[in-house]
């Protein structure tokens, strides 16, 4: 069943049509992976489904609900989501209270925040550092807070854009073990990440981009067998650099 139906979406910036004509389907329960090289729109479809950028055509559909243009925070009442490629934390605060604020902000009373906020602490391995502010956090760190504060109170949807970037392969694990652990329970996932063997590992359908285009969708193991995503990818590599590999780990 689809959750968000996405249909026509167009954007332009100046001459640039960074997103054109792209549609797919989200649906209840899945983990979708969003792929593509650098520069295929990937971003700007996350910024325009989670409400940051009004697309210049096309609708976004929940269920009967036309929730085409709404800004985050009338989104984000709905269950719509998205994380950020850059955190988005208080620094000057402590990592605990930055969940108990994120809590509170999203109508927890502070006794059912500080409860969610203590689990989520343990499963996000961030014992040891809660009462740090969060600038002194390591990037990883910072964005396994962004995670806390994101699932706080549970999301139908969470768009997440290259959360695993530039992350400690440790850190990484324990993003991908909460990212598998929330989908048990129910919750839907666009990830966009360049991480070919987590996406292959977490997701069974993708819908890959190239030059603000759908070039491919579906099963995940099609999609990367496709001629055309090949070629996308090999398009994207630099003279004397090795093309990024699509090999899938057994
Ligand atoms: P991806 O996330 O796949 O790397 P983006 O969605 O960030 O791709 O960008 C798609 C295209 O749109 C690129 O050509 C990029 O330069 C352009 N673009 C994105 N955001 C802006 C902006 N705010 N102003 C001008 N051009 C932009
Ligand atoms: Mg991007």
């Amino acid at each position: 069943m689809s959750l968000l139906a996405i249909e026509g979406l167009f954007r332009h910036f100046g001459g640039v049509a960074a997103v054109e004509d792209v549609s797919f389907d989200l649906r209840a329960g899945e983990i979708l992976g969003l792929i593509g090289p650098n520069g295929s729109g990937k971003t700007t479809v996350l910024n325009m489904l989670s409400g940051f950028l009004a697309p210049h055509a096309g609708r976004v559909r929940m269920g009967t609900q036309d929730i085409t243009g709404l800004p985050p925070d009338q989104l984000a009442q709905r269950g719509v989501l998205r994380m950020f490629q850059m955190t988005r934390v208080f620094s000057r605060m402590t990592a605990f209270d930055n969940l108990l604020t994120a809590g509170m902000a999203r109508g927890l009373t502070e006794a059912e925040s500080g409860r969610r906020a203590q689990s989520l602490i343990e499963e996000l391995t961030l014992g040891p550092v809660q009462y740090l502010d969060a600038g002194q956090l390591s990037g990883g760190q910072r964005k396994l807070l962004e995670f806390g504060m994101c699932f706080i109170e549970p999301p139908l949807v969470a768009m997440l854009d290259e959360p695993f970037a530039a992350v400690h392969p440790v850190m990484r694990e324990v993003m991908a073990n909460f990212i598998r652990s929330r989908h048990a329970r129910g919750a839907t996932f666009l990830l966009v990440s360049h991480d070919m063997p987590i996406i292959v590992d977490l997701c069974e359908r993708a819908v890959c981009m190239n030059a603000g285009r759908v070039i491919a969708a579906g099963d995940i193991h099609a999609v990367l067998k496709n001629h055309q995503v090949i070629e996308a990818y090999l398009g994207e590599t630099h003279a004397g650099e090795e093309p990024p590999s699509l090999e899938v780990r057994p």
